[in-house]
C-alpha cells in the first residue's frame, strides 16, 4: 500500500484527496502556491511545501517543482486530482521517469485519450458509437468537406479541449471558416494546441457519463451513470445519479463504457461522456482522472472512488466485483462557484466574512473555505459543491433546496441563488431538460431577489 502521497492540486479537491489519505493511514504532502499559503489543504496536509508564485503556471503547472517537492519529501505517488496536470500525458510520462507512481492511467493512456479526435478512432475500433464527424484533426479544406457530407448544424472542437473551451458552434456553411480560425486560435490560447476536429451538433440532447473503475489486474466494472445536463456555456452547473434513462439504454451504456475501458487497457478511475438523444448514445470524449461530480456516484452507490484510485495505484487489486455494485437513492450535486450571475457571471474573489453550513442526513459539503478564508483571483471560481442524497429525485431536490436555503457564505456574491431558481423550476423538477436548459430559461432564472 502507499505510504506517502503528494497532492498536486488546490481547493476542494485538494482537500477531498487529503482526507481519503487521511482515512487509510498514508500520509500526506500539500503544495501550494504563495497566495495559497492559508489555504485549507495546506493546513490539513502533514506536510506542505512551496512550489512557485500565484498563477497556475508558475506553480501547480509547475512540473519540476512539483516533482522536486515529492522527491524531497519521499511521496513515492502523486495524485494530480482534476484540472491543472491531472491530464498531461508529459507529467505522467515524468513520474515513471523518476520512478514516482502517478495517480492515474498510465502516460501511454492519457496520450491516446486525451487527445479528443484520437480517442475518437479508438473508439471507432472498439465498436461504441461516437458522435459522427471527421477522422481526427482537419484542416479548413477537410472540414468543409466533412460539412458537405454531415450538414449543419455542426460542432468544431479543439482536440486537447477541457472545461468547454475551443467549441464552436456552425449553423450556416458561411460561418464555418471564421468559426474554424476562432476555435483554433481559443484552442491555442487555452491549450498551446490549436489543433481542431468537427462533429455533428446533437440539438437538444442529454449529456450521460459512465463512472468506471479499473485495476492492473484485468478488473474493470462501472459505477452506473450520471446525469450532468444542466450547463452553462457547456460546462457542469449541477449533476445527478441516476439518470431518467430507460434501463435498456443505461446498460448498453455501461457496455459501451466498459468495451471502451478494456479497449485501451485502462487502469485507474475513469469516465466515458456520452450525449444522448432519442436516435442513442455518441461517445464524446474520456476523462482519464477523478471528475468534479463523483461524489454523486460515491453517495448512491457507498464506494470512496478516491480511496479506490489510491488502492489501484498502490498495486490492490478493486475492493468490488461489478455485483457488489447496487444504487440506492437519488443524489444531486451543485458547483458554487465564486461568481456574480447577475454581472455576466462574472467571478468575485474575496473575503469570506462567514460561513455557515447546514448539516444532516444525506448532506455533503466539499470545499475548501471557511471563516476569513480570502478567495484569491488567480484560479477557478469553483469554491465547493454541495451533494445530497435522498430517497428519491424529489427528496433529494427539497434536500438540496433546504440546503442551500441555510448555507451562508457572506462577503462575497455567489450562485447559491441561482442554484436554487434552477432547483425550483418545474421543467427541472419533471426532468424535462437537456444540455440546452440554462441558456433557454436564463432570463428567468436570474430574476431572484439580491
Ligand atoms: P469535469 O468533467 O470534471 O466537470 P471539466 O472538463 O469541466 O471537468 O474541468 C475540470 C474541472 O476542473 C472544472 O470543472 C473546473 O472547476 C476545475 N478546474 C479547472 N481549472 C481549475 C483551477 N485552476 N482550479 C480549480 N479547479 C479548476
Ligand atoms: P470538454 O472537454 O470541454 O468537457 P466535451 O466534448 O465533453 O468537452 O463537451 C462539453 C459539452 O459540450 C458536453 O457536455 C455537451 O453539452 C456539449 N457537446 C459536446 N459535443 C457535442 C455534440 N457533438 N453535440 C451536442 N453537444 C455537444
Ligand atoms: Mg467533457
Amino acid at each position: 500500500m502507499l505510504q506517502r502521497v503528494l497532492i498536486a492540486n488546490r481547493g476542494e479537491i485538494a482537500v477531498r484527496i487529503i482526507r481519503a489519505c487521511k482515512q487509510m493511514g498514508i500520509e500526506t504532502v500539500a503544495v501550494y502556491s504563495l497566495a495559497d499559503k492559508d489555504s485549507l489543504h495546506v493546513h490539513i496536509a502533514d506536510e506542505a511545501v512551496c512550489i512557485g508564485g500565484n498563477s497556475a503556471a508558475d506553480s501547480y503547472l509547475n512540473m519540476e517543482n512539483i516533482i522536486s517537492a515529492a522527491v524531497n519529501t519521499g511521496a513515492e505517488a502523486i495524485h494530480p486530482g482534476f484540472g491543472f496536470l491531472s491530464e498531461n500525458s508529459q507529467f505522467a510520462r515524468l513520474c515513471e521517469d523518476v520512478g514516482i507512481i502517478f495517480i492515474g492511467p498510465e502516460a501511454s493512456i492519457i496520450e491516446k485519450m486525451g487527445d479528443k479526435a484520437m480517442a475518437k478512432k479508438l473508439m471507432i475500433e472498439a465498436n461504441v458509437p461516437v458522435v459522427p464527424g471527421s477522422d481526427g484533426e482537419v484542416s479548413l479544406e477537410e472540414g468543409l468537406n466533412i460539412m458537405e457530407k454531415i450538414g449543419c448544424p455542426l460542432l468544431i472542437k479543439a482536440s486537447a479541449g477541457g472545461g468547454g473551451r475551443g467549441m464552436r458552434v456552425v449553423h450556416h456553411k458561411d460561418d464555418f471558416e471564421k468559426a474554424y480560425y476562432a476555435a483554433k486560435q481559443e484552442a491555442k490560447a487555452a491549450f498551446s494546441h490549436d489543433g481542431v476536429y468537427v462533429e455533428k451538433l446533437i440539438t437538444n440532447p442529454k449529456h450521460i457519463e459512465v463512472q468506471i473503475l479499473a485495476d492492473r489486474y484485468g478488473n474493470v466494472l462501472h459505477l452506473g451513470e450520471r446525469d450532468c445536463s444542466v450547463q452553462r456555456r457547456n460546462q457542469k452547473v449541477i449533476e445527478e445519479a441516476p439518470s431518467s434513462l430507460d434501463k435498456s439504454i443505461k446498460e448498453a451504456m455501461y457496455e459501451a463504457a466498459i468495451k471502451a475501458a478494456r479497449h485501451v487497457n485502462y487502469v485507474n478511475a475513469g469516465t466515458i461522456e456520452f450525449v444522448v438523444d432519442d436516435t442513442g448514445f455518441y461517445f464524446i470524449e474520456m476523462n482519464t482522472r477523478i471528475q468534479v461530480e463523483h461524489p454523486v456516484t460515491e453517495m448512491i452507490t457507498g464506494i470512496d472512488i478516491v480511496r479506490e484510485q489510491l488502492r489501484v495505484a498502490g498495486g490492490k487489486h478493486l475492493k468490488y466485483k461489478q455485483e457488489d455494485v447496487v444504487f440506492k437513492g437519488h443524489a444531486l450535486e451543485v458547483r458554487i462557484n465564486a461568481e456574480d450571475p447577475k454581472l455576466n457571471f462574472r467571478p468575485s474573489p474575496g473575503l469570506i466574512e462567514m460561513l455557515h453550513v447546514p448539516q444532516g442526513l444525506g448532506i455533503r459539503f466539499d470545499s475548501a473555505i471557511y471563516t476569513d478564508y480570502a478567495i484569491p483571483p488567480f484560479y477557478d471560481s469553483m469554491i465547493g459543491k454541495v451533494i445530497v442524497h435522498g430517497y428519491s429525485r424529489l427528496d433529494a431536490i427539497r434536500k438540496m433546496r433546504s440546503t442551500l436555503e441555510e448555507l451562508v457564505i457572506e462577503g462575497i456574491p455567489t450562485n447559491q441563488s441561482f442554484l436554487t431558481m434552477i432547483l425550483m423550476h418545474p421543467d427541472f423538477v419533471k426532468g424535462a431538460f437537456d444540455t440546452g436548459f440554462i441558456a433557454a430559461h436564463l432570463e428567468g432564472l436570474l430574476t431572484y431577489e439580491t
